[in-house]
């Protein structure tokens, strides 16, 4: 009787700790599906700080001495175009859910 009690306390533990992983995994997962890449300026945002002037890009290209939208003779000055960061995955996955649920 003894053994059995040791055996199923020993099964518990086992379950707690699977439990716990699964736990961490899905809190892991939620970041990582938080964390998008932006399609316009290939930076890592968070859909949470996603502002309309979070992206910034220029309008044109970087001519070699400016960038011929703003002026700016640096290439890795900021850019002059705010926008939100644009995430082509995300609507995928939008497409992918109204499929689902039809
Ligand atoms: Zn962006
Ligand atoms: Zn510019």
């Amino acid at each position: 009787m003894q053994k059995f009690e040791k055996l199923s306390s020993q099964l518990l533990n086992e379950r707690d700790k699977l439990r716990q992983k699964i736990h961490k995994l899905k809190n892991r997962k939620n970041v990582d599906l938080n964390q998008k890449t932006c399609k316009t300026c290939g930076k890592e945002f968070l859909e949470s700080e996603n502002f309309n002037w979070s992206c910034k890009t220029h309008r044109y290209q970087f001519s070699g001495q400016m960038w011929w939208c703003c002026g700016k003779t640096k290439k890795d000055a900021p850019g002059c175009k705010f926008a939100k960061h644009f995430c082509r995955d995300e609507e995928e996955e939008d497409k992918d859910n109204e499929f689902g649920e039809k």
